[in-house]
Order: C-alpha cells, then sequence, then structure tokens
C-alpha cells in the first residue's frame, strides 16, 4: 500500500546534490547513444508517463532530461482538459494515437491517468466507473506491451504542501514565471488530499508497470532518478546496431 503523507518528498540525508548532478550528467551522455541504439534497432518503444500535481515539475523533467536526446527519436505529448471532439470519444482515444512507434521514445506530460484523478476529484465519474477505468488502463498498457514491445515508465513527481506553495507562490512573483500562473491551481492545490487519495488508489489498481515514485522538492535529485531509471530500462534491452544485409 503506497501511503503518500508517509513517503519522503526530499532527498534521503547524506545525498550530496554536486555528486549527484555530476552522476546525472553522465547518465545523460549514456542516455544519448542508448537512445540512438534503440532508434537503430527499432525493436522496441518507450512510454514515460509524468504524472504529479501542478508545479510538481514535469515540465522541468521534460526539459532537462529529454532536452538532451536526438529530437528526431522522441516525442512529447501534453494531455489537457479533453476538446469536446476527445470528450465524445472513449477516454483512451486521444492517448492511443500517441502511442510511440518501434524505436520512439514517447513522454506524456499528463496522461490516461488524468481520467481516473482530475475526474474523481471532481465527482465527474463515480467510484463504479473509476473501477471500470482501471481495468480499461490495465488492458491497455498490456496491449502496448505485448503487441508493440512498449516498455512503460510510469512517474509521479511527489512534492511537499510547503514546496508546492513556495512555487506556485513564485509563479505569482517572478515575470519569467507569470505565464505559467492558472488561476485554478490554487483550487486544485486545495484539493491536495484528494488527489493524493485518489492516486493512492491508481497506485494499488494499476501498478503492473509499477510506479516509480520520484520524491520531487529538488529538482537535480528528481532529474537524477528518472534518467536513473530510463538508463536502467535502456540497457537492459541488450540492443544491437542492425549489420549490414548479407
Ligand atoms: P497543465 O498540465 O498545467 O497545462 O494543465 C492541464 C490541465 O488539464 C490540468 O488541470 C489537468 O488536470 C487537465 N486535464 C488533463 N487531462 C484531463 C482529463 N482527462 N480530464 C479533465 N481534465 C484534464
Ligand atoms: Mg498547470
Amino acid at each position: 500500500m503506497h501511503q503518500l503523507s508517509r513517503i519522503d518528498t526530499k532527498p534521503p540525508a547524506g545525498v550530496d546534490k554536486k555528486a549527484t548532478k555530476e552522476s546525472t550528467a553522465a547518465l545523460l551522455e549514456e542516455l544519448n547513444e542508448l537512445q540512438n541504439l534503440l532508434y537503430a534497432e527499432g525493436r522496441h518503444s518507450v512510454l514515460v508517463v509524468l504524472q504529479g500535481m501542478d508545479a510538481s515539475g514535469k515540465d522541468g523533467a521534460i526539459r532537462n532530461v529529454f532536452g538532451n536526446f536526438n529530437p528526431q527519436g522522441v516525442q512529447v505529448q501534453s494531455f489537457k482538459v479533453p476538446t469536446e471532439e476527445e470528450k465524445a470519444h472513449d477516454f483512451l482515444w486521444r492517448i492511443h494515437r500517441h502511442a510511440p512507434q518501434r524505436g520512439m521514445i514517447q513522454v506524456f506530460n499528463r496522461s490516461h491517468y488524468e481520467d481516473v484523478l482530475v475526474t474523481r476529484v471532481h465527482g465527474l465519474i463515480d467510484d463504479a466507473v473509476a473501477k471500470k477505468r482501471f481495468a480499461a488502463i490495465n488492458n491497455f498498457e498490456q496491449l502496448l506491451q505485448t503487441h508493440n514491445n512498449t516498455h512503460i515508465l510510469k512517474f509521479y513527481l511527489h512534492m511537499s504542501v510547503e514546496e508546492q506553495a513556495a512555487r506556485l507562490q513564485e509563479r505569482l512573483e517572478d515575470p519569467k514565471k507569470m505565464w505559467k500562473h492558472n488561476p485554478g491551481d490554487e483550487k486544485e492545490a486545495a484539493l491536495r488530499d484528494r488527489y493524493l487519495a485518489m492516486y493512492e488508489e491508481v497506485f494499488e489498481a494499476c501498478n503492473q508497470p509499477q510506479w516509480h515514485i520520484v520524491p520531487a522538492d529538488k529538482n537535480w535529485y528528481k532529474e537524477h532518478l528518472i534518467a536513473k531509471e530510463i538508463c536502467h530500462l535502456l540497457r537492459s534491452l541488450n540492443m544491437q546496431y542492425p549489420k549490414l544485409d548479407a
């Protein structure tokens, strides 16, 4: 059982910032090579799901971890409030068309999980529908894994209430961040406990493949953990550059 209130949002004591950043830089270099291999081999695909509340650092993770890759091999898709057309379809319709091709890394900035998170926090769906959606999500993720060699990494960026408040306040004060300010964000932040409860249910119901809960109060630590997980996955695939045809 994942009880988020008991999981740290800060790096463990003793983790050194400078050494961690150096290690991240090395991981990013290796990742660049591995991504080239993923693309060249064209057998596997990777789907990275980034979830977290407003200001949890999803955009920063995309910039600082995936910004390093060859742009031809990575795609990023952000999922916003569904459009009328999207709402007229099943909730996975808009998601599935962004599933990665073999050879590609696809990043989801928010995802199909919003359909069992924000929708529940606001009472747009009831528990019975949520349960059916969990099953649909599990089947969908299974489909991608089984039928397109898609490896799915799901990250939840876990931030403290204090850090969230500080970051939202920054958006009101820092001219470079004001564009990110959304009057709805404070209201959502006030619903934090509801969100956490809904996230906890998601981690129980949709944990195959498993969720990675990332302490996200420090960007350098968050970025390190994400880079490490992706590197770990790509190394494990035993990929080979294709040879010349005989
Ligand atoms: P942002 O990621 O900050 O640009 O905001 C996107 C907004 O879209 C967030 O408030 C999400 O909760 C919302 N959103 C994303 N997907 C859905 C969905 N399936 N249903 C309702 N709201 C959504
Ligand atoms: Mg936002």
